[in-house]
C-alpha cells in the first residue's frame, strides 16, 4: 500500500520520498491511518522497523490541521530515553517538516549538555518538543516552556524509559499535560511495568503489533559462542577477519561491528587492544563529550572506523543502517537490553548477526536471558578457541561484568524487609 492511500497529505508523501521512504513499512501502514483519525496507539516495534516515521508523519499532518497559537505553544511532545535518540527523532521530524506549507518549529532538549542554548532555542515557543524527561522538567521549572497545550504525546522506547529509571520523572511530566490528548506509545518489549504504564495512559488504543516478517524484522542470526573470558579479544579479532570460516567480515575487508562491553573502561581497553592489532576500532561511551560522540558516530558512518566498542547507555538510539554485526563481548545485564542490543543490526530490511560470547562464568546468565526471551540458542565453539574453564555451580544471578540479571537480586526494599524480619525473630 503506497503512502498516499494511508491518508497522508501530498507534501508529507513527498517529504517521505526525499528521505527514500517510498513504500510504508508494516508499522507505518498500520499506525499512520490510526494516528490520523485521532486514536491512541500502542505500538510493539523495535528500532529498525520504521517506527519513527510511523509517528512523525501523522504527527506533522495533525499539526498542519489544527489551530495555530501565537506565540507558539507546544502541541506535540515526544519523550525518549536518551539524547542520541532525541537528536535522531528531532532530525527525522525536521527533515520531514522542511517542505510543509507551515513548517512547525521542532525543539530538541536533553540532559548532559548546557541548558542555556536549549532555553534560547525555546524562545518564541516551539510546536514540537522532543525531550528526555529529566531535562524537560528542568526547563518547565525554569519557565522555558509550558506543556498545557499538548495535544499529542509520544512515548518512544517506553521500555527503555522505565528501564533507565525515568518512571518518576515520566509521571511528573504526565501530570503537567492536559487530560484530553492523543497518546502514542511505542515499546520493543512489554514487561509488566510497561503494560501497566500503557494501561494507565491509553484509551482504547489501536494495537499495532508488527509480526516479524523478513521485511520489517529481517533475519537476525543469533549466535552464542563459548570462549574463555581471557580470550574474547583474540576471538573477536579472529571473527572480524575476512578470511576466517565463521567470520563476521565481508570478502576483501574486516567486518563492521558494534561491540558491547560492560563498562566505560572496557570500551577504551578493548578498542585499544583491537586497534593495536590492526583493526580500526574506537571507544564510544558516555564519558565522551557530546561533540566527540557525534564525531565518532559520523566517522563510523563514513567508514573511518570498522568497530565501535560501546556500553548500553552510550549506544541507545544509535541508528546506523546496514550494521552487519553486533557482538556481546560482555553479556547485557537484562533481557530487555539484549533485545535492544541485537536490534542494532538487521535494520530496515538488512540481515544481521548478533554474537554473544559466553564463558563458564556467564553461561548461567545467558540461560536466564534466553529463558526470559523464550529462546534456546545453540552453543558454538570456534576451532582454536575452545573453552577450558568449567562452569561454576549456583552462579545463575551473578555473572561477572554484568552485575547479575535485573530483578533477580534483592532490592533495597527486600533487604530492609529481611533485616526487619531478622530483627523480629
Ligand atoms: P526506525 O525504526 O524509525 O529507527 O527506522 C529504521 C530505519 O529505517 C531508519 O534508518 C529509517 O531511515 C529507515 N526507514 C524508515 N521508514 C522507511 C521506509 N518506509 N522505507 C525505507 N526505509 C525506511
Amino acid at each position: 500500500m503506497p503512502f498516499p492511500s494511508l491518508g497522508l497529505a501530498p507534501a508529507l508523501v513527498h517529504a517521505a520520498g526525499t528521505l527514500g521512504f517510498l513504500t510504508p513499512t508494516p508499522i507505518q501502514a498500520a499506525a499512520i491511518p490510526a494516528v490520523l483519525r485521532g486514536a491512541d496507539v500502542l505500538g510493539c516495534a523495535q528500532t529498525g522497523s520504521g517506527k519513527t516515521a510511523a509517528f512523525a508523519l501523522p504527527l506533522l499532518q495533525r499539526l498542519q490541521e489544527g489551530p495555530r497559537h501565537t506565540p507558539r505553544r507546544v502541541r506535540a511532545l515526544v519523550l525518549v530515553p536518551t539524547r542520541e535518540l532525541a537528536a535522531q527523532v528531532g532530525e527525522v521530524l525536521r527533515s520531514l517538516a522542511q517542505g510543509l506549507p507551515q513548517p512547525p518549529k521542532v525543539a530538541v532538549v536533553f540532559g548532559g549538555v548546557s541548558v542555556n542554548p536549549q532555553m534560547m532555542a525555546l524562545r518564541g515557543g516551539a510546536d514540537v518538543v522532543v525531550a528526555t524527561p529529566g531535562r524537560l522538567l528542568d526547563l518547565v521549572q525554569h519557565n522555558a516552556l509550558r506543556l498545557s497545550a499538548v495535544e499529542l504525546l509520544v512515548l518512544d522506547e517506553a521500555d527503555r524509559l522505565l528501564d533507565l529509571g525515568f518512571a518518576e520523572e515520566l509521571h511528573r511530566v504526565l501530570a503537567l499535560l492536559p487530560a484530553r490528548r492523543q497518546n502514542l506509545f511505542f515499546s520493543a518489549t512489554f514487561a509488566p511495568a510497561v503494560e501497566t504504564l500503557a494501561a494507565g495512559l491509553l484509551q482504547e488504543p489501536v494495537r499495532v503489533e508488527v509480526a516479524a516478517t523478513p521485511q520489517d524484522a529481517p533475519a537476525i542470526l543469533q549466535r552464542v559462542i563459548q570462549v574463555d573470558a581471557g580470550r574474547r579479544t583474540e576471538l573477536l579479532r579472529h571473527l572480524l577477519r575476512a578470511d576466517s570460516p565463521q567470520s563476521l567480515g565481508v570478502a576483501g575487508g574486516p567486518g563492521r561491528a558494534l561491540v558491547f562491553v560492560a563498562t566505560q573502561y572496557a570500551t577504551e581497553h578493548v578498542a585499544w587492544k583491537l586497534y593495536k592489532n590492526g583493526l580500526f576500532a574506537t571507544p564510544f561511551h558516555g564519558g565522551l563529550s557530546q561533540g566527540a560522540r557525534r564525531q565518532v558516530l559520523e566517522e563510523f558512518k563514513a567508514g573511518r572506523w570498522d568497530v565501535l566498542v560501546t556500553t548500553d547507555l552510550a549506544a541507545r538510539g544509535i541508528d546506523i543502517l546496514q550494521l552487519p554485526a553486533v557482538v556481546n563481548y560482555d553479556l547485557p545485564r537484562s533481557a530487555v537490553d539484549y533485545v535492544h542490543r541485537i536490534g542494532r543490526t538487521g535494520r530496515a530490511g538488512e540481515s544481521g548477526v548478533a554474537v554473544s560470547f559466553v564463558s563458564a562464568a556467564t553461561e548461567a546468565h545467558m540461560r536466564l536471558i534466553e529463558k526470559r526471551q523464550h529462546l534456546s540458542l545453540p552453543r558454538e565453539q570456534i576451532a582454536g578457541f575452545e573453552p577450558t574453564e568449567v562452569e561454576p555451580q549456583e552462579k545463575a544471578a551473578e555473572a561477572p561484568g554484568t552485575g547479575g540479571i535485573k530483578g533477580k537480586r534483592p532490592s533495597k526494599k527486600d533487604k530492609l524487609r529481611a533485616a526487619a524480619a531478622r530483627g523480629q525473630a
